[in-house]
């Protein structure tokens, strides 16, 4: 391995409160009850509108699905100042260049706001190439991998070979986006999803993110 491909949500970020919070906010907008940190790890699932038919117990259309993420996206904005870094997310950043690697982030969230998000914390020089969503809602990550992977190409010496790649992510999502690609992917029990359901996709779990380094072949 030689690259890493972070995911902000969940990763490098800790935003797990206020992911729940915006949810809530989005269920209020449709008169459906809150739910708690365990009823967002036992339902999540991509695409996110699937969740939603979960959590509503019924099929949501178009324009219901439109107004459920703007209203999520509107309260997570206002809830985002209150977000810290992984405990371990800066050693990690750190423990990556001294090993030599680069790193880069994907992120779902839409891109300009992830910009602003990286710089309020102070990572952003320290990544290769950032994208974030540009268009589109609750898509899945893997055609977004391959694009952001034509984007560290030649910032990487040109060609990339995927053996050089490790995705390290808190969502299943992540690790079929890397399988896609035939990269190697560490999931991050970060407390998003429950572990169970990360291990037994198969993919190496790790408790902390330096331990998720360790598992993708750097070790301090
Ligand atoms: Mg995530």
């Amino acid at each position: 391995m030689q690259h890493v491909v972070w995911d902000w949500n969940g990763t490098l970020l800790n935003d797990l409160q206020q992911v729940v919070l915006s949810v809530n906010a989005a269920l209020a907008s449709v008169g459906v009850d809150p739910i708690d940190a365990d009823g967002y790890r036992a339902g999540y699932t991509r695409p996110v509108v699937l969740f939603y038919e979960h959590l509503l117990g019924r099929p949501v259309g178009d324009e219901e699905w439109e107004q459920l993420d703007i209203t999520f996206h509107d309260a997570y904005r206002e809830a985002l100042a209150d977000a810290e870094l992984a405990p371990d997310a800066l050693a990690a950043m750190d423990r990556v260049e001294e090993a030599g690697w680069t790193q880069s982030l994907l992120s779902m969230f839409p891109h300009n706001e992830l910009l602003v998000a990286l710089e309020g914390h102070g990572i952003a020089d320290r990544l290769l190439a950032v994208d974030g969503l540009r268009g589109g809602r609750g898509e899945r990550k893997y055609g977004s991998l391959v694009k952001h992977l034509e984007h560290v190409a030649p910032r990487i010496g040109g060609k990339i070979d995927p053996k050089t790649v490790v995705m390290i992510g808190d969502a299943l999502d992540d690790a079929d986006a890397a399988e896609g690609l035939g990269i190697k992917c560490v999931l991050y029990a970060s407390g998003s999803h429950p572990r169970e359901k990360l291990e037994a996709s198969g993919h190496p779990v790790a408790g902390s993110l330096i331990e998720a380094l360790a598992l993708a072949g750097i070790t301090g």
